[in-house]
């Protein structure tokens, strides 16, 4: 299963992943989640990222594709794989393409997760992540046990610096204009798929299952 999982920030993209790649047995990769694991680590990928995550807008794409490329070389991206966050222009989805035929693989699908935008801004503003495993909270949808605490592996929760509202601004258009152009590119393809990211996890994670047919 390729999957690659579209829509702007906040409407549920990782959350989502995951669910899909435990059901696949597949990895989840989230360029987002590259970045900051390579951040936390102080890789010279990681420092190069910082300025532009910090602003809201794009990683140049050759460094993202490099990046990309390098994760799906792994061995337990061999049955597939779930994409989130990648492509997010139109030169990274041709760069996808090319990546794949060079390897004789396909896409099996583009799935677009639609969710209107102050949904989104509700979403963000709650999120909360684990700096130590990765993990994401939502302060009132998805609380831990703990207030700020993980649940996984009791490390404190922290707000991403790009969440804050001046950078979501950023963001959401960025998203317009760049990110949102790549739905028309899947649809001349036929691979794409557009669901509602309304309702809970379980109810959002229910609606692409159907549209996959298993
Ligand atoms: P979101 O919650 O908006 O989906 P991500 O975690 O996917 O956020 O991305 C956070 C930041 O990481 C982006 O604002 C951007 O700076 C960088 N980034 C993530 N994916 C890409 C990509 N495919 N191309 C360029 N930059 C990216
Ligand atoms: P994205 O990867 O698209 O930026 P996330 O998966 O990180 O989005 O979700 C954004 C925030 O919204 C997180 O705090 C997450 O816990 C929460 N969230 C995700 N899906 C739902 C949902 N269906 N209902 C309510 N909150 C959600
Ligand atoms: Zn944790």
């Amino acid at each position: 299963m390729r999957l690659i999982l579209l829509g702007p920030p906040g409407a549920g993209k990782g959350t989502q992943a995951d669910v899909l790649a435990a059901h696949y047995g597949v990895p989840h990769v989230s360029t987002g989640d590259l970045f900051r694991y390579n951040l936390r680590q102080g890789t010279p990928l990681g420092l190069e990222a910082k300025g532009y995550m910090d602003r809201g807008i794009l990683v140049p794409d050759d460094v993202t594709g490099r990046m990309v490329a390098d994760r799906i070389d792994r061995d337990d991206a061999a049955p597939g794989f779930i994409l989130d966050g990648y492509p997010r222009n139109l030169v990274q989805g041709e760069a996808l393409e090319e990546m794949l035929r060079a390897r004789q693989l396909h896409l099996d699908r583009a799935v677009a997760v639609d969710v209107p935008e102050d949904v989104l801004l509700a979403r963000i503003t709650g999120r909360r992540l684990c700096p130590s495993c990765g993990a994401t909270y939502h302060t009132l949808y998805h609380a831990p046990r703990r207030e700020g605490v993980c649940d996984r592996c009791g490390a404190e929760l922290l707000q991403r610096p790009d969440d804050r509202a001046e950078t979501v601004a950023v963001r959401l258009g960025v998203y317009r204009d760049e990110t949102a152009p790549l739905l028309a590119f899947y649809r001349e393809r036929d691979l794409l798929t557009t669901v509602s990211g309304l309702g809970s996890v379980e109810e959002v994670a229910a609606r692409i299952r159907e549209v996959l047919h298993d």
